[in-house]
């Protein structure tokens, strides 16, 4: 996937170990008064971790697992545990192109507790999440609301110009207009909407 014109356009050099990564692993760290640097989340950790104290941490790479959904289809997973200070956080998401996009999962944790436990309890969540299905398709009218609740998380449309919403449920974006269409199946009922933050249970 590289090219020797440079890097490729979801790369990015950690400029702690030198590693070619890809971009989701990356954080921008640093400050204004000392610069900035792109950490991959190995180096990263162990920056936080020592500044902080934290000489337990388990920093370790997690490998993707692939998990099958209740339609049959595998679904692959990738993982990145963040030292955040007091906190740690565990993401969880899919990849399109290189690029996170589908399901996306985060948990919040203590810096002090096991890793391995913390990824055993995520995906317990993705097997939750993967036996619900919130839309289906109809013969005739395409994709539908399956049973009057629908959950997903928010992202923004790139091909629209104005701030639009692109909604991702079941692991499929859904447009804002394909999600209004399907309202309308409900003219005259009310709604309840509600925001929750990423890593709360839905
Ligand atoms: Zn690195």
């Amino acid at each position: 996937m590289f090219t020797n014109q440079g890097l490729h356009l979801h790369t990015t050099q950690c400029d702690g170990c030198g590693a070619v990564t890809p971009s989701h692993d990356i954080t921008h760290y640093g400050s204004i008064e000392s610069g900035y640097r792109n950490l991959c989340s190995l180096c990263f950790n162990a920056d936080v971790a020592e500044r902080c104290g934290l000489d337990e941490f388990e920093n370790i790479r997690l490998e993707p697992i692939t998990m099958t959904d209740d339609t049959g289809q595998s679904r692959e997973f990738h993982f990145v545990p963040r030292l955040l200070g007091n906190i740690l956080s565990l993401e969880a998401f899919e990849l399109q192109d290189s690029v996170p996009a589908g399901y996306q999962f985060q948990i919040i944790s203590d810096p002090e507790d096991d890793l391995f436990a913390l990824l055993g309890r995520m995906v317990e969540k993705i097997r939750r999440a993967l036996s619900v299905k919130y839309l289906c398709e109809d013969p005739r009218h395409g994709l539908q609301i399956a049973d009057q609740l629908v959950q997903g998380h928010i992202e923004s449309d790139p091909s629209v110009d104005e701030r639009t919403p692109l909604l991702v449920i079941d692991g499929k974006e859904v447009t804002w207009e394909e999600l209004g269409q399907m309202l309308m199946t409900f003219e005259g009922w009310q709604f309840k909407l509600e925001l929750i933050d990423r890593s709360d249970e839905p």
